[in-house]
């Protein structure tokens, strides 16, 4: 198998992976990742993540052209801002999931810390998560926010609709969002309780520990 055919099948078992633990529903989501020849491999528009084909996947050259494959997602602009802002970024994941886009509804969010501080692994994973406000569907001005971070986080939030995620590589996309998910679960579920979050002391520790990218 080459690299790129096993770069498909990996991308289609963990977009399967994340649709069969309803972390994104119907034809939502959406997933890209980096070639070795610069290109990228994206999920077509109008997709299921419980259903992509390897084979049809859309695929874009090193200069950003349309070579092989099904139309891509229209949410396009919002991988390429990632891209062009973080030279590190290897894959780009995008989900509708319930608990994140519940806590975007909540108004003590903070937007510049759309997670509290609750597990080390939420921090680790995440770095701080910048909450985006509302964009209709495919509006351009949701990639122009993305680059309006210049690369400095590489989660967001989009109000209302759901969390975008850059990773190094395709597995580290994927845990990244199943973290931010599992995170802003947890905070719903203890929404309103006098919970004990992580202490500034606590999350200096771990930023400093575990190296994390941590835009001030
Ligand atoms: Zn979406």
């Amino acid at each position: 198998m080459t690299n790129e055919s096993a770069l498909r099948e990996q991308i289609c078992l963990l977009a399967r992976s994340l649709f069969d633990r309803g972390l994104t529903h119907g034809s939502t989501g959406n997933i890209s990742a980096r070639t070795e020849d610069g290109g990228l491999l994206v999920s077509p528009t109008g997709t299921s993540f419980g259903r992509l084909d390897p084979a049809r996947l859309s695929r874009f050259d090193a200069e950003g052209r349309l070579i092989d494959g099904d139309k891509p997602t229209k949410e396009m602009p919002l991988h390429s801002a990632f891209y062009d802002t973080r030279s590190s970024a290897g894959a780009v994941v995008h989900l509708h999931s319930c608990h994140a886009v519940a806590l975007s509804m909540m108004p003590e969010v903070d937007p510049d810390d759309f997670l509290p501080p609750l597990t080390p692994y939420g921090l680790m994973k995440l770095g701080r998560v910048k909450l985006l406000p509302f964009f209709l569907p495919g509006d351009p001005a949701m990639g122009a926010a993305v680059r309006g971070l210049a690369g400095k986080r590489s989660a967001v939030m989009l109000a209302n609709h759901g969390p975008v995620v850059a990773g190094k590589d395709i597995e580290a996309a994927c845990n990244a969002i199943e973290e931010l998910e599992d995170t802003a679960r947890l905070a719903m579920m203890t929404r309103g309780m006098p919970r004990r979050a992580l202490s500034a002391e606590q999350v200096q520790a771990i930023v400093t520990k575990f190296d994390v990218e941590w835009d001030a």
